[in-house]
């Protein structure tokens, strides 16, 4: 997978792109919940993915997450059950608190 590095870069617009310290990594987090269970329209989940692209803590988290996804999602037979979306969940909760 590769990843991709923004290319637009407005000059003289003093606005972060990446806003790490309050809203960014907790907002974020609290996407993936609707993430992992597909619920976040094309618009939300590309500002999930650059962020994603920009933030090593967030990226390194949904990692492990997305791998136990585009695995159930590559075999049919294993659905993620309530109970592991349950348990997503509280990862993610847990994740965001910490920050
Ligand atoms: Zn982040």
């Amino acid at each position: 997978m590769a990843k991709r590095r923004p290319t637009q870069r407005k000059t003289g617009t003093p606005q972060p792109a990446h806003q790490h310290e309050m809203g960014g990594c907790l907002r974020i987090l609290r996407e993936l919940s609707a993430y992992i269970d597909d619920e976040l329209s094309a618009d939300v989940c590309r500002q999930i993915r650059r962020h994603l692209g920009a933030c090593p803590h967030c990226e390194d988290f949904l990692s492990s997450l997305r791998q136990t996804v585009s695995l159930c999602r590559h075999a049919p037979a294993a659905a993620l059950s309530p109970a592991d979306r349950t348990r997503m969940r509280e990862k993610i909760l847990q994740a965001a608190r910490a920050r």
